[in-house]
């Protein structure tokens, strides 16, 4: 079993932070790897790695563990709700167990997988992380999301994309693992943006043609009204204004991003794949397309680029509409979107 984090993976890309302290907003927001999250990651990686661990993985019931950080950094500090326990006074916990449940259930149900690794882990969640934090991540083990500081950005633990967001990447490090970097990791970006918009399409009974396939946009503070981080249906659109700058996602190869900022652009170039998604998602309603989707990442490798990526998604939709599992048409209306956005 592979579990190596490559990141800490954050709802908040590291040019919009750089952007808004720009605009005279400094918000706290990228403080993960200290000492810490090091060693609980290391002493984790030992354990899976040990003999005992590889004959006989345990099998866990996926339940839920609710921490408050109480304001510091530190995580698993205070148990406020744990898997069938009484819901707390404090409303933000609530929301994010039920939250995590609904990423749970839509995993297990739609897609057969329990929990991120498919053995039943336990879904840490930690809220109230830091002071005014405003940024969510799931670093190889378990969740935490800041207050935000209610001007910019809100409590990044109330939107059930960003839980969804960021569990799928605990997903992602347990299948393909896709290294977060270059277009491997926009690709690892782009699955975490898949799930965190298809759950909240079911949460909300919504279909494909009239969702807003938008990502974070329930996390804006009064500053930012109106404005999201992405949107999948129209790739740099989700936000222009004097705070953030302008959604750098280009929606076709011709703009792919070349640079080295954000990992070499993990969280721009995500908006071509994301592009492919919606209008393959459109095409056959979301639900399908998250099976083909979520099919293919377990055939995916760490280093897998766009073109790889096209190539495995083709050859399952084929695989798969022979079953009957997704219409007939997938493989060709699959094959239209990426070379739409010149893939
Ligand atoms: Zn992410």
């Amino acid at each position: 079993m592979r579990n190596h984090c490559p990141c800490s993976c954050h709802i908040i890309p590291p040019f919009v932070v750089d952007k808004l302290k720009e605009a005279g907003v400094e918000i706290p927001s990228q403080k993960t790897n200290n000492r810490e999250f090091r060693e609980r990651r290391d002493a984790k990686n030992a354990l899976m790695r040990s003999e005992a661990f590889l004959v006989a993985p345990p099998v866990k019931k996926a339940d839920r563990f609710v921490y408050d950080s109480k304001t510091t950094e530190h995580q698993r500090l205070l148990l406020v709700r744990k898997e069938s326990g009484p819901a707390s006074p404090d409303a933000v916990v609530n929301t994010v167990y039920e939250n995590a449940g609904s990423v749970r259930e839509y995993f297990k149900t739609f897609l057969n997988y329990l929990s991120v690794d498919n053995h039943g882990a336990d879904l840490i969640l930690n809220v109230h992380f830091g002071k005014n934090y405003a940024n969510a991540f799931w670093d190889g083990d378990e969740m935490t999301f800041g207050d935000g500081d209610n001007q910019v950005f809100t409590n990044l633990a109330n939107a059930l994309d960003v839980t969804a967001h960021e569990l799928t990447h605990g997903v992602v490090q347990y299948t393909a693992n896709l290294t977060y970097k270059g277009q491997s990791g926009a690709l690892n970006e782009h699955y975490a943006d898949v799930f965190g918009s298809v759950i909240k399409q079911h949460a909300k009974k919504q279909k494909a043609a009239t969702a807003d396939w938008l990502i974070g946009d329930e996390i804006m503070g009064p500053a930012l009204t109106g404005q999201a981080l992405r949107s999948m249906k129209a790739p740099g659109t989700a936000y222009n204004n004097a705070l953030m700058g302008k959604d750098p996602q280009p929606d076709h190869m011709d703009n792919l991003y070349k640079g080295s900022a954000d990992n070499g652009g993990v969280h721009i170039n995500s908006g071509i794949p994301n592009k492919v998604f919606f209008l393959v998602a459109t095409a056959i309603e979301t639900d399908k397309a998250a099976l083909l989707w979520f099919e293919t990442l377990k055939t995916l490798k760490p280093t897998t680029n766009f073109k790889s990526f096209k190539t495995a998604l083709l050859k399952i939709a084929k695989k798969m509409a022979n079953a009957g599992s997704v219409p007939a048409t997938t493989e060709t209306v699959a094959k239209q979107s990426f070379e739409s956005v010149g893939l």
